[in-house]
């Protein structure tokens, strides 16, 4: 049976870089909702349309909208898949295992970090807009300035929610919901928790771990 991983982690908290390594040295599929509600608001879709100025200001969006992407976005029969931003509370943390995760076994990743030290971390965040890397302009510029290290391409994201506002309201949202969506994954015995303080070099050795020893 393939493992499926849920990543729980506040805005910020390595998660993102993270689940890159775990897709490109392990051969997960990634998963992650804000991805997929991103690439239909660039694509103009209907349920684009209805998402965008909720996502702008950080709020969520409605969980069966989130859900049904999902499901037509997975085949876990087939593949090990990162949950990368879903479940974003306990409602939604039920919906998945009810509707998508079922009998698989699955095991939740929480990155735990001090949450003070997020907001400037994600205001200086940057994604190249070729191959996805992650950088930040303060803890991880690229080598050389305005060149990806990985793929060389010169032009680089900034996403419109990474702002101070919006990354308030972000932190909010995750802080109120997150107890108890840990609550259930440990009390079901499928939590890991990770210090997130650690390099990223570190965490993915972690990670490592973890995978190996739950398959
Ligand atoms: P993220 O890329 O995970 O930081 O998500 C960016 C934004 O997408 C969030 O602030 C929400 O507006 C929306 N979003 C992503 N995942 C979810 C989710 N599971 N439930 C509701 N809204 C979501």
């Amino acid at each position: 049976m393939n493992l499926q991983l849920i990543l729980l982690g506040a805005p910020g908290s390595g998660k993102g870089t993270q689940a890159s390594n775990i897709i490109n040295e392990l051969g997960y599929n990634h998963l992650s909702t804000g991805d997929l509600l991103r690439k239909e608001i660039s694509e103009g879709s209907n349920l684009g349309k209805r998402v965008t100025a909720i996502m702008d200001s950080g709020k969520l969006v409605d969980d069966q909208t989130v859900l049904e992407l999902l499901n037509n976005n997975c085949n876990l029969q087939e593949s090990s898949y990162i949950f990368d931003g879903f479940p974003r509370n306990i409602e939604q943390a039920k919906l998945l295992d009810e509707n998508v995760l079922g009998s698989t076994t699955s095991l939740a990743l929480f990155f735990e970090i001090d949450l003070t030290i997020l907001t400037n971390r994600i205001v200086n965040r940057r994604t190249c807009a070729k191959c996805g890397e992650i950088y930040n302009l303060m803890s991880r510029p690229p080598k050389k300035e305005g060149v990806c290290d990985v793929c060389g391409h010169t032009e680089f994201k900034h996403r419109k929610d990474d702002n101070k506002e919006s990354v308030k309201t972000r932190l909010d949202v995750f802080t109120s919901a997150i107890g108890p969506v840990l609550e259930y994954y440990e009390s079901a015995g499928r939590l890991v928790k990770i210090d997130a303080s650690m390099s990223s070099e570190e965490i993915f050795e972690k990670v490592k771990n973890v995978i190996k020893n739950h398959q």
